[in-house]
């Protein structure tokens, strides 16, 4: 399944989240960076999110990503320097936007770099207590050498996801944070269970792949 169809999706589900919780700007903009990243995450294994053949619109979006993660990331430090404020929740949604923007790059430089920041986002956690941090950070260094759809494509995955997206909601007390976090995670597993190939649900219990179509 394309990054972009999972993307649409994730996007979607954080819209509608934002129009069903209470409304404000920052609200909106964590529950669909959350929504989106949730439902490309799976695919930070060693699979090449958006296939080698990329199209414009994905490419468009990837850059979208990167550069509007960039250009945020430095208001908040323009912020932060001008004023000593520090806008946490803008910063989360540049980090998420960068970091989304560079996993889907592919090759094992991608698989690397990707590791680091899982590694840095740890180190941070474990250094501030953040719970959610260690948990993501973990899930984001380990999963690029995972195969593809293995071990992120699994109800074991999903459950873990959720445990991560409950500690955000806590740590930012946003009620909906972890259901978005879920819905998002899940709508990829479902999608990709409508491809020829499927999805081993529960690898490695079982390697039997579970598809819809034949
Ligand atoms: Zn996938």
């Amino acid at each position: 399944m394309k990054g972009t169809t999972h993307l649409a999706i994730g996007v979607g589900i954080g819209l509608a989240a934002a129009a069903y919780y209470p409304f404000t700007p920052n609200n909106a903009a964590l529950y669909i960076t959350v929504a989106a990243f949730s439902s490309l995450s799976p695919d930070l294994d060693g699979n090449s999110m958006l296939s080698s053949k990329l199209g414009k619109v994905s490419k468009l979006v990837r850059e979208l990503l990167l550069w509007g993660g960039v250009a945020l990331a430095i208001g908040v430090a323009y912020v932060y320097y001008d004023q000593r404020i520090l806008h946490q929740q803008l910063a989360l949604t540049a980090g998420a936007a960068f970091l989304l923007g560079f996993i889907a790059k592919e090759g094992s430089i991608r698989n690397i770099l990707v590791s680091l920041i899982g590694g840095a986002v740890l180190y941070w956690g474990m250094m501030n207590n953040i719970t959610w941090m260690i948990g993501f950070g973990l899930f984001v260094a380990i999963a690029p050498w995972m195969h593809h759809r293995g071990l992120t494509h699994t109800l074991w995955a999903l459950i873990a996801w959720g445990a991560i997206g409950a500690a955000l909601e806590s740590e930012l007390q946003l009620e909906g944070i972890s259901n978005v976090a879920i819905a998002g995670y899940l709508s990829h597993l479902i999608t990709d269970t409508m491809t020829p190939a499927g999805v081993k649900w529960l690898y490695p219990l079982s390697k039997k792949s579970i598809k819809i179509m034949h």
